[in-house]
């Protein structure tokens, strides 16, 4: 698969049926695996041999699943986890324990920033957090001798900022520490993180990937370039041995290519569980196989609509990087040349009343606690997600009481369009 195209490998990557089998990727419901004897089966807890023991740590139809997305990235391995929280979480935790620090981009997403500066922060491991736009010198002056890696989004949600990837990266790697990216928003239809130096990419499926709003999931990637070996010293996890599997070297007996994510199978999933239904990972590989058709729409209306909110005397901003004139167009350029995605964020003239009664007049387009699916949907994170805070707190995190965030789904624009004049009229 590895020299076709994005579009081709969307549809067929990750599982290649043989004779008689299956054309579609075959759900394994099954908890656990059959063996002749037991000698077979301790050469898999030895990591001896590779096949499938128990689902809390891997199923064949992830498998299938996983190695499309890893096809779809660039990446070398990869595996799914239950959501894209898990995924952020496995990915950090996989290399920084406590006393451990990470760099990272501050325009993320709400839950992930929870996870970090409140609950991986118990655990131990501080994170310090930068602008996507800060100096060289601010984002140098972030790193300390206990930094494991960088951290950013590749378009932010809600936030819609676009991360210079390569800069993150060079930094990364001028400290020996990997840049790990969350390509959520962009999709490998949109960008590839791994083209521009970063060196493990994550997802929540969740959202366009399933594209469907059937499934929670998660996936992590990696590139299989970052060398562990050549900074031992700081990735004691992947560079010494595994007590809890017998002495093995993660990065010696897998090498670059396949270090991270066994052990993350091997260590994260076997303690901690959280696993992708192989049920959930056969919806998100349908929504897989029309990723690239569907992107393309999604870009297109939201372009559509963000246009049409520009003109619009009733709207105060509009904040989409794919309009000429947005703060970030030129990275959008560079990083998502063919669009970002369908989210397009705005603020009703008016303020806080304004937006709820907008709102309420909206027919076609829902409001959900959601993004990035086929049906449009939008949220006034004053009233919603962010309702505790008052109107100075919420500007402190980039949030204005008047903010609406869209979610451009498949319709017809023109149709969208004229769901958002009336209600705004
Ligand atoms: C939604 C989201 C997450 C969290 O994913 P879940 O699947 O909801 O756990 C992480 N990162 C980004 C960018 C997201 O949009």
């Amino acid at each position: 698969m590895k020299d076709y195209k994005i579009e081709t490998k969307c549809v067929q990557g990750g599982y290649t049926p043989g004779n008689g089998e299956p054309r579609q990727i075959p759900i394994v419901q099954s908890t656990t695996f059959k063996y002749a004897t037991s000698e077979d089966m301790g050469k898999l807890f030895d990591l001896e041999a590779s096949g499938y023991f128990y689902t809390r740590l891997q199923n064949p139809t992830n498998d299938y699943v996983a190695a499309k997305i890893a096809e779809m990235e660039g990446g070398t391995a990869a595996m799914l986890t239950s959501s894209g929280q898990a995924a952020n979480f496995y990915a950090i935790f996989n290399i920084a324990n406590c006393g451990d620090h990470v760099v990272s981009c501050s325009t993320i997403y709400g839950g992930t920033y929870n996870l970090f500066a409140v609950t991986m922060k118990k655990m131990g491991i501080d994170f310090t957090f930068v602008a996507p736009d800060c100096t060289d010198e601010e984002l140098e002056a972030a790193f300390r001798p206990n930094t494991k890696a960088v951290f950013g989004e590749t378009i932010a949600n809600p936030a819609l900022t676009v991360l210079d990837i390569e800069r993150f990266a060079k930094a990364a790697h001028a400290h020996n520490v990997p840049l790990i990216i969350d390509n959520t928003f962009a999709t490998p239809v949109g960008c590839r993180p791994f083209e521009w130096g970063a060196d493990i990419v994550t997802h929540s499926t969740t959202k366009y990937m399933d594209g469907h709003g059937a499934a929670v999931g998660g996936c992590i990637v990696d590139s299989g370039k970052f060398d562990w070996m050549a900074n031992a010293e700081k990735f004691p996890g992947l560079c010494t041995p595994d007590d809890s599997y017998h002495g093995i070297t993660y990065a010696e007996k897998f090498g670059k290519e396949g270090a991270f994510i066994t052990k993350c199978t091997a260590q994260l999933m076997r303690d901690f569980g959280s696993i992708q239904s192989p049920q959930n990972a056969f919806y998100l590989n349908l929504g897989l196989e029309s990723l690239h058709v569907r992107m393309a729409r999604h870009c297109e209306n939201g372009l559509a609509v963000a246009k049409f909110l520009q003109e619009s005397d009733k709207i105060e901003w509009v904040t989409y990087a794919d309009l000429p004139g947005d703060k970030y167009h030129d990275l959008a350029k560079k990083y998502c040349p063919n669009g970002t995605c369908g989210v397009v964020s705005f603020g009703v003239k008016g303020g806080r009343k304004a937006a709820e009664e907008f709102m309420k007049k909206l027919r076609l387009i829902a409001i959900e606690t959601h993004v990035a699916d086929a049906r449009s949907c939008c949220l006034h994170p004053a009233s919603a997600t962010h309702r505790q805070m008052n109107d100075d707190e919420l500007i402190a995190c980039g949030i204005t009481n008047n903010l609406v965030r869209l979610s451009c789904g498949l319709e017809n624009a023109a149709d969208l369009i004229a769901d958002l004049e009336q209600a705004l009229n």
